[in-house]
């Protein structure tokens, strides 16, 4: 299959490193840009559409494909179990750790008490509304930054209709999350879960069939090599398309002028959340990957760098993942079977940087107001900012709207909400750049543990 490096010129290695550092010199001119002139640097906007909406156009094919593929190469759908339920538990495990990160750091920190003046709570709450003009606020910038209306961030986003509180039901939700009962409205919602579930159960019924299948099979391999190589030609425009996407946001915020000034007055909350995910993404994750995959995780860093850039210019794992999939693989070395079914569950399951955040913002928001948690209302927010963050879509903003969930469960006011809104759509793309990053250590690790023996040639 061809690959970048044939694709031109040159040592391939070579080729993604620079790729690396021009993604990320685009970065930093763009945000220079963007501080410089912002006027010109929010014209850019256009450009960073474009290459998102590039970037999301192959997502619902690829994960079907790629999932498809997966199974039709395991040979049987029985040896996925393994795998399967390996890749469940650790997504599982690094999402409480991180919860646990974000809840020490803002209980040892503090940055909430006595922050807020009470003039300036009451204008967050204002400015957040009662409950209900808190919801109007959060659709409000979803559909800014999604481009979605209304009513599709309604459906996709059940959590701004109701308030419920019970555990229990908010895993009912989520093993409703699993099912559809129209395979085209879940595609067209790019409603991921779903997709995967079918996927796995129709490949699985195609490995039963033998060669009567013959010609399906071997063309869902080739439309999910196809697609691959898309992905790479995508990756050559990756430059431009997120100096454009970081320029253009970056600017729009500079534009509206209260960015700086906001950041000085959250300034506590934003550190802390920056140094959790930092902590979680550069001690915890990479401990895990080097206790059980034995390999210089800082290595590893480095060949995921253009996914977790791509993720922080994006602000969403589903539309990083056509690129956390090829830097897993082409880069890394972690085996297909691991990338193609173990990344797309990742991307819409695994958000360690969303429960970190979900956490860590509910205890802003009690310090702030001066309410004090008790240990089991501890507790209560790290249970649903997990499962909150398990429910949360690979999309923008997503983990603002399931943090309802998280202040509902301990009754912490909504409203306050208003408190975090304007700094949320950084802290957003810090957040996806940890969630995506955890996803492929994930992948990594069940490769590892999957195939001790096997050699995950570079990372
Ligand atoms: N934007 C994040 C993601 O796509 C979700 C969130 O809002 O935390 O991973």
């Amino acid at each position: 299959m061809t690959d970048l490096a044939s694709l031109g010129n040159g040592n391939g290695e070579e080729k993604k490193s620079r790729l690396s550092i021009y993604i990320f010199g685009a970065i930093v001119i763009a945000i220079l840009a963007a501080l410089v002139v912002p006027k010109y640097a929010a014209q850019f906007e256009l450009g960073g559409e474009i290459f998102l909406e590039l970037l999301k156009m192959i997502v619902v094919p690829l994960v079907v494909t790629s999932v498809m593929s997966g199974i039709l190469g395991l040979g049987d759908v029985r040896k996925l179990g393994k795998p399967g339920g390996c890749a469940v538990l650790y997504y599982l495990s690094t999402t409480i750790l991180a919860v646990v990160v974000g809840l020490l750091l803002m209980n040892l920190i503090r940055p909430g008490v006595g922050s807020m003046e009470q003039t300036a709570l009451d204008e967050a709450a204002q400015k957040g509304g009662k409950k209900s003009a808190a919801r109007e606020k959060i659709v409000k910038s979803l559909e800014e930054d999604t481009g979605l209306e209304q009513g599709e961030i309604a459906e996709i986003f059940p959590q701004l209709k109701g308030e419920s509180k019970e555990v229990s039901s908010i895993l009912k939700n989520l093993v409703l999350m699993l099912f559809t009962d129209n395979l085209f409205n879940a595609a067209a919602q790019t409603e991921l879960l779903p997709l995967i579930v079918f996927s796995i159960i129709f490949a699985g019924m195609l490995t039963t069939m033998g060669s009567k299948v013959g010609q399906l099979t071997t063309m869902i391999n080739q439309v999910n090599n196809a697609l691959l190589t898309f992905i790479m030609l995508l990756m050559r425009i990756a430059p431009i398309g997120i100096f454009c996407l970081v320029a253009g946001r970056f600017g729009e915020a500079q534009m509206k002028g209260e960015f700086v000034e906001e950041l000085q007055k959250v300034g506590g909350y934003f550190v802390t959340v920056v140094g959790g995910l930092g902590i979680h993404a550069l001690v915890t994750l990479p401990l895990i990957y080097w206790l059980l995959t034995k390999r210089n995780p800082f290595l590893f860093i480095r060949h995921m760098l253009q996914a977790i850039l791509t993720a922080f210019s994006t602000a969403s794992s589903s539309a990083t993942l056509p690129v956390t999939m090829e830097c897993a693989h082409k880069n890394a070395g972690v085996s297909k079977r691991s990338t193609e079914f173990v990344l797309p569950l990742g991307a819409t399951i695994n958000m360690d940087g969303t429960a970190l955040y979900e956490a860590a913002a509910a205890i802003f928001i009690a310090q702030a107001i001066g309410m004090d948690l008790t240990l089991t209302q501890q507790l209560i927010i790290a249970v649903t900012a997990t499962l909150a963050a398990i429910g949360a879509a690979g999309i923008p903003e997503a983990g603002l709207v399931t943090m309802i969930i998280v202040l509902n469960a301990v009754g912490l006011p909504v409203e306050y909400i208003g408190l975090i809104l304007s700094v949320d759509w950084l802290l957003d793309r810090f957040r996806t750049a940890v969630n995506v990053f955890g996803d492929s250590v994930g992948a990594a690790v069940v490769d590892r543990v999957m195939t001790p023996g096997s050699a995950q040639s570079k990372g």
